[in-house]
């Protein structure tokens, strides 16, 4: 951790989630007591189905909402597409942009992410910004070099510490059950730290959250969450268990 940044954890429901699955979000609210709020900022980002409901039902919970994608269009005929705004307007903080769901299903490139990063920001939505490198780019020593494209690709000139947050989720750690060594995280972190230094400016670069995301669990949650320049986590499977995402951000606490 950081210990001048206040950690963050993030839900990502993806493509998951009835109203009936609201409960969760409910049980997650109930358990962020006083302890919890006073040492990590949590956010829960449901399919778009389900954000106005989730962000009016967390009202007064300090849990904030984000979506999972945003067109890089304001407006108009983009059939099927939600803009940031409708994001913001349905009571979402955040917006996840660039996940490697998105990368590789829909081609999204590092041009299409920082647009929709834009976006985001133009609607006073905080984007988190998701890179992460292949099993075969680690297993060639690009992993490093492969994140800081990204992130020179990605990341919108400009912003500071409370209108960016950066995931790091190795693509090969997403929903397989692995994660790479505390090492590895460290290493990659303190590379993403500097490289936001380059782009944004060291002041702006210090005060952005870098989370780990990638097959975080209850199990695991402490070692990678103390591992320097680690500021909290993006959760996919867990955060669909209020039990184990509060367990991964007592983990923060
Ligand atoms: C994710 O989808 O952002 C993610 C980290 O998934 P999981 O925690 O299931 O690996």
């Amino acid at each position: 951790m950081t210990r001048s940044i206040r950690p963050l954890v993030a839900g990502n429901w993806k493509m998951n989630g009835l109203k009936a699955d609201l409960g969760i979000a409910a049980a997650v609210a109930q358990g962020y007591g006083a302890g919890l709020k006073a040492a990590v900022d949590l956010a829960i980002c449901p399919p778009a189905t389900l954000l106005f409901t989730a962000s009016a039902a967390l009202i007064g919970s300090r849990i904030a909402t984000g979506g999972q994608d945003c067109s890089v269009q304001p407006s108009g005929a983009f059939t099927g597409e939600i803009s940031a705004a409708m994001l913001a307007d349905a009571g979402a903080t955040f917006c996840i942009v660039g996940h490697s769901e998105r990368r590789t299903l829909h081609g999204e490139t590092d041009a299409t992410v920082k647009a929709k990063a834009v976006a985001a920001r133009k609607a006073l939505l905080v984007p988190i910004v998701c890179v992460g490198e292949t099993r075969e780019e680690r297993e060639a020593g690009e992993a490093l070099s492969v994140v800081r494209r990204q992130l020179e690709g990605s990341v919108p000139e400009g912003l500071d510490g409370a209108s960016l947050v950066i995931a790091y989720e190795p693509v090969w750690a997403i929903g397989t059950g692995l994660t790479p060594t505390a090492a590895d995280v460290a290493e990659m972190h303190a590379s993403i730290r500097a490289d936001l230094g380059r782009i944004l400016g060291e002041a702006a670069a210090a005060g952005v959250r870098l989370l780990y995301g990638g097959s975080v669990k209850p199990s695991n949650a402490a070692e990678l969450m103390n591992v320097p320049h680690v500021d909290g986590a993006l959760v996919g499977g867990a955060s669909l268990k209020a039990e184990d995402f509060l367990a991964i951000a007592q983990a923060c606490a």
